[in-house]
């Protein structure tokens, strides 16, 4: 009678091993390693045609009962069943801020700037950028949390940039007695040109009215090459919450109803189009996609397809 193969190799293999289970017992335990604490990298880099892209992670931190910020006029048990659903815990959710950096080829454009100029120039740092080498920065709207990065102890972080914004969107901040405008925004005024929807930055960076989150906020299209990229800022700023019900209101969102409106029009558009998106708060590196799913849609996280880009 033949021994079974596998039962012959265990038999093997547990002789095999005793000298060494036993030299093992003679030799001094090493010092185990340090834990280092969760981490996370700080950069992104893809190509999207003759452009050079760049998703940076300026900060990035835990927020309670996110429902009581995403889910305002709906029931708490349908909220906790769709992020149950999810793998979502409902206690706490990690919010990212990120914003992103063009290489046109000939000017680096920055899309807004953190929380912080701390985050902001790290982030950049990671990517091997130094503030003084922006070109352009563009803001989307003017929430704290996109103008922080602004200014470094009243000086202009970015030294050498100018400025872009929607007209709306500014004339809004520069009337509303906004501190966060006054310290980060005001003393830049006459770096600044403004847009309405439609308007370029330069070619291949365009303007697109996306208003609610704010009065003014703008999304934008990056087309390089004929291949085309979305970046839809506070348009959506949870892959769920906001992405699969568009109509679930966000207590960051100024007009709901036009935010609302604004996230069926810009995924309807990106889902019929296939055009990947990043969103400033979506989980990092922030990029994905959106096919219509029931009454919303579903965001895809990408994985490696900017990779394969040129
Ligand atoms: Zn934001």
């Amino acid at each position: 009678m033949t021994r079974p193969t596998l039962s012959r190799r265990q038999a093997l293999f547990a002789g095999a091993a005793l000298p060494f289970a036993s030299a093992l017992l003679s030799t001094p335990v090493q010092a185990a390693a340090e834990l280092q604490g969760a981490s996370m990298p700080l950069f992104n880099r893809f190509k999207l045609g003759a452009f050079e892209v760049t998703t940076l992670l300026s900060g990035s931190r835990t927020v309670e009962n996110p429902g009581d910020i995403f889910g305002l006029n709906v029931d708490p048990a349908e909220f906790a069943a769709v992020s149950e659903a999810a793998f979502l815990p409902t206690d706490r959710a990690q919010f990212f801020f990120t914003p992103t950096l063009v290489n046109t080829g000939a000017e680096l454009v920055l899309f807004d700037t953190g929380v912080s100029a701390d985050g902001m120039v790290a982030a950049l740092a990671a990517a091997g950028i130094t503030p003084d080498q922006i070109d352009v920065v563009v803001l989307t709207h003017m929430h704290g949390d996109h103008i922080g990065g602004m200014m470094t102890n009243g000086a202009p972080t970015f030294a050498n940039a100018r400025y872009v914004t929607g007209s709306t969107e500014h004339n809004f901040w520069a009337a509303a007695g906004n501190e966060g405008f006054d310290a980060m925004v005001r003393p830049l005024n006459d770096r600044f040109t403004f847009l309405e929807d439609g308007g370029a930055v330069m070619g291949g960076l365009t303007a697109m009215a996306a208003t609610g989150h704010t009065p003014g906020h703008m999304a934008y299209m990056i087309e390089s090459d004929g291949q085309r990229l979305a970046l839809i800022a506070d348009a959506a700023n949870h892959p769920v919450w906001s992405v699969a019900y568009p109509d679930w209101e966000v207590r960051f969102d100024a007009d709901k109803a036009a935010a609302a409106a604004t996230r069926r029009a810009l995924f309807g558009m990106l889902a019929a189009e296939k055009v990947p998106f990043i969103g400033y708060h979506m989980p990092f590196p922030a990029i994905g996609y959106v096919e219509t799913r029931d009454t919303g849609f579903r965001y895809v996280p990408a994985s490696y397809q900017m990779m394969l880009n040129g």
